[in-house]
């Protein structure tokens, strides 16, 4: 494993500050991406075990949000440096679980440990108001408390930076939380833990467990002593979640499915747009909801922008993650590759060209050709599903009516990108796409100081930003007499 510290490599839960295994005995194993290999065992922890990492972080509440914020601040401020000072052992174990190339791992370690640092700084900025009274008499006055406690379900994509954008918010605002990781790369959450122990973060007030999605799923939706539920993962599991926590009415933060379209028009700095295209699409192998999924592009440019991508996409080099100069990791299960081979097979028998790639890696395993398809009708499945692999697909559009048109056809409103030098067109689209973050001339939206999010099909609510604390803060509103009515 070459970490040059393994008892980073934790192969228990942690709940309310000790390392637990399942009282069953039962555990899950975790597999390498790139090889199928086996590289930890991790505990299937039971419903009841649930429980008591939900009823550990409701013991360490009152004494957490009691903390003042500077306190809380100074907590996250030494995950941080925890963080950063483990950044390339980290960046192992999100290679090994995940697949992605190493560098990108070390790119999601710091940008996960930013969501820390962003925090940090947030939690001292958790303001109150005083509004204008209409009463001589009173005064009206709004503080901010924290939520209670949090439930985080993460997925396997950016097993680092969606459970820090979560529980780094949380613990900032004074709440305490509970973090289920995806099955997949439940490693690194693990090592999250075992790092926040280090930094001296309080038992109890960051719990993880590990185990089968459904039945923990279900008890971190539904127990009522869990205040607020925040998901990253499919728009399936999202509906699911906030139907199970319907009678408890928890707060929740969906951040589900996306269909970014990426949209080229013929006035665009077609250089610009070929780079912004590369990083949009085979960022995590086109593993993220925020991947760009459909390439629309204006019919003037839209042969000499496919031939372009076609070379580009060729040149990627496939491999496993330790690879040096790997570009494009393995996916991250045999069913990925399965139903993005359909995905094609359905759409080149409807009459979409495959221009490179088109099928498996000579690899093997989870290994997929980065692959372009032109000419890819929108009735095409391939065109309204997330892909969530390497496979660009192109589609002409004639002008900026049917280019909105196009990119809004499409349940899902979570990112969009677009390019051209009309700065009047650069408004007019962008205030016209239906989704929740637009890049203009880039290729990459997400830091931690911006609101991630989506609409529609995408879910709601915030992560990162001043809106992300949001998220786990009460307005309470107080009215206070100070003197005869
Ligand atoms: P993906 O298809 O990308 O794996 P999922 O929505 O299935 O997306 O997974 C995202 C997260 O949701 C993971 O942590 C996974 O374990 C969890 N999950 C999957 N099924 C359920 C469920 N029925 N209830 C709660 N969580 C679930």
């Amino acid at each position: 494993m070459n970490l040059n510290d393994p008892s980073l490599l934790r192969s228990r839960c942690y709940v309310g500050g000790h390392w637990v295994s399942a009282a069953s005995g039962k555990f899950f194993p975790v597999v390498n991406p790139a090889s199928g290999e086996e590289i930890a065992r991790v505990p299937a922890l039971a419903a009841d075990e649930a429980r008591q990492a939900i009823e550990a972080a409701a013991s360490a509440l009152p004494v957490w949000q009691k903390r003042t914020a500077e306190e809380r601040a100074e907590f996250l401020k030494r995950w941080h440096r925890q963080i950063l000072e483990n950044r390339e052992d980290l960046a192992r174990i999100v290679t090994l679980e995940n697949g992605k190339p190493f560098a990108e791992a070390l790119g999601e370690v710091d940008y996960g440990a930013g969501f820390v640092d962003w925090f940090a700084g947030e939690a001292l900025r958790a303001y109150g108001e005083t509004i204008p009274s209409p009463w001589p008499g009173r005064r009206i006055l709004t503080f901010k408390q924290p939520v209670g406690v949090c439930a985080a379900i993460t997925p396997w994509n950016f097993p680092l930076a969606m459970l820090t954008r979560k529980c780094a918010a949380a613990l900032a605002a004074g709440c305490t939380a509970v973090a289920k990781p995806a099955a997949e790369t439940p490693l690194t959450a693990l090592a999250l833990a075992e790092l926040a122990e280090r930094a001296g973060i309080p038992a109890g007030v960051v719990n993880v467990i590990t185990g089968p999605a459904e039945v923990l799923g279900t008890e971190l939706a539904t127990h009522p002593k869990v205040r607020k539920l925040s998901f990253t993962g499919s728009t399936r599991v999202g509906r699911l979640l906030m139907a199970q926590a319907a009678p408890t009415l928890k707060r929740l933060s969906l951040e589900l499915g996306g269909n970014a379209p990426f949209l080229v028009f013929a006035d665009a700095d077609l250089k610009a747009a070929l780079s912004g295209a590369m990083l949009a699409k085979f960022r995590n192998g086109g593993q993220s909801c925020v991947a760009a999924n459909r390439f629309l592009v204006q019919k003037e440019v839209y042969e000499e922008f496919a031939a372009e991508l076609a070379q580009r996409i060729a040149a990627l080099k496939v491999g496993p993650g330790f690879e040096a100069g790997v570009q494009v990791g393995p996916l991250i299960h045999a069913k990925a590759v399965a139903k993005i081979e359909a995905l094609i097979a359905e759409a080149v028998a409807q009459g979409a060209q495959v221009v490179t790639g088109g099928g498996r890696h000579l690899l093997g395993g989870n290994f997929f050709q980065p692959t372009l398809l032109k000419d890819v009708s929108p009735r095409m499945r391939i065109f309204a599903e997330e892909i969530f692999g390497p496979v660009a697909i192109l589609t002409a559009f004639t002008d900026d009516e049917e280019a909105i048109a196009l990119a809004n056809a499409s349940e899902y409103g979570l990112a969009a990108y677009f390019y051209t030098q009309d700065l009047k067109r650069a408004l007019r689209v962008a205030e016209a796409l239906e989704c929740g973050m637009v890049g203009v001339n880039v290729g990459r939206v997400s830091t931690p100081v911006a609101p991630f999010g989506g609409i529609k099909q995408s879910g709601f609510g915030r992560e990162g930003s001043k809106y992300g604390l949001e998220e786990y803060l009460e307005i309470k509103y107080l009215c206070l007499g100070v003197g005869e009515e």
